[in-house]
């Protein structure tokens, strides 16, 4: 993919910038608590830039936030506070008229290739769809704009001739290339990937991630792609941003990021990513973490993972850590955390120094090699 721009970068450079985005869902509140006004704090006070033609990669837990941001910059959630301008301009207060024209430009690939089309209609008028929301090709005759789909099928390895088939007639990888088709027939600037290969086998996936690759390089797409498996996003990005419980808490040059991760529990993460090197994996140290992630909810003070972070201090509750570059990490590293990693410190060795009640296990050997 193409290699992320260093240092500085100009704001003709950035297709997209985030800042302080909130997005914080109303819930019902339980019988024991009732009259209490709670909210879920999907995304807390997020910021992020996405250069032109790079692939910025987040990834973190279930729950951490990733797709609500995802959503966030599509649009598709309104938000609660904060700014997403695209191209220099403020989207994130328009109507759903006035942002239109931006939907254009806006794409996004959805995790489920089964349940994101509809299985009555057949491939070709689903490839189709953006076309006639946004009254495209309609100079055209008919036959036009059958031409445009089957030219978009056949970029992403479809058999164009299989334009009157159902979905249910394509397999799972076929499938998602139907998605990757509808997201592309707009020529967009930015399509966001929300988990565009976990539904499918390894070697599937493969195939998609290079397809994507392959598109990016011939009409220099910017992605934001989100997976769980950290090995693929390493592969496909450029930047890596990883969330934990509505935040940012490292964000890197992919490179940097997983040799020199600094925060513990990115490099928890890390350290759970296979090995395809026997030898390396035997002396690799694998940190397991204590706990679930706590309740967006209530989420806790101050650094929201000090309830299972093994290095975690009483400042880690009263202050909350700035992202901002750590030790002489250049200013593209950026890391949340009073108490960062350094390069080969032993985290299994590591102890927290808070009580007790802090913590979401007393049992000071659950940290584990
Ligand atoms: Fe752990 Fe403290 Fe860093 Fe949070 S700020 S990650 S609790 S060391």
């Amino acid at each position: 993919m193409i290699a992320s721009t260093a240092g500085a970068v100009s704001d003709n450079d950035v297709l997209v910038r985030v800042e302080h985005v909130v997005k914080h869902f109303p819930v019902q509140s339980t019988s024991l608590r009732k009259g209490a006004h709670e909210v879920v704090h999907a995304v807390d006070d997020v910021s992020l830039e996405i250069r032109r033609g790079e692939t910025v990669g987040l990834v973190g837990e279930t729950g951490c936030g990733k797709s609500t941001l995802a959503r966030c910059i599509t649009r598709l959630y309104n938000l609660t506070s904060g700014t997403i301008t695209f191209e220099g301009e403020d989207i994130s207060a328009l109507s759903r008229r006035r942002m239109r024209p931006f939907r254009r430009d806006i794409q996004m690939i959805f995790q489920d290739p089964y349940g994101s089309l509809n299985p009555r209609r057949r491939v070709g008028s689903i490839i189709a769809d953006p076309l006639s929301i946004h009254g495209m090709g309609e100079g055209k005759g008919r036959k036009d704009r059958k031409l445009l789909v089957q030219e978009t099928m056949e970029l992403v390895g479809l058999n164009p001739e299989h334009y009157n088939r159902f979905p249910a007639e394509f397999s799972g990888g076929q499938r998602q290339r139907i998605g990757v088709a509808r997201a592309l027939i707009l020529r967009p600037k930015l399509i966001v990937c929300d988990e565009p290969v976990s539904a499918l086998d390894v070697s599937i996936q493969a195939q998609i991630v290079n397809l994507l690759a392959d598109l990016q390089k011939e009409f220099g797409l910017t992605y934001v792609f989100i997976a769980h498996d950290l090995s693929i996003v390493r592969h496909v990005s450029d930047r890596v941003a990883v969330m934990y419980l509505g935040k940012i808490i490292e964000e890197a040059p992919s490179r940097l990021l997983y040799n020199h991760s600094r925060h513990p529990y990115a490099r928890a993460l890390l350290s759970a990513v296979p090995v395809p090197d026997p030898r390396s994996a035997q002396v690799r140290q694998r940190i397991i973490l204590v706990g679930d992630v706590p309740s967006p909810i209530d989420p806790p003070a101050g650094c929201r993972f000090h309830p299972r972070c093994p290095k975690a201090a009483q400042r880690c509750i009263d202050e909350e850590p700035q992202l901002v570059a750590r030790f002489d990490d250049p200013i593209t590293h950026e890391t949340a955390c009073h108490f960062p990693v350094a390069d080969g410190e032993d985290l299994a060795a590591a102890r927290p120094s808070i009580a007790a009640t802090e913590r979401v296990t007393t049992d000071p050997g659950a940290l584990s090699t």
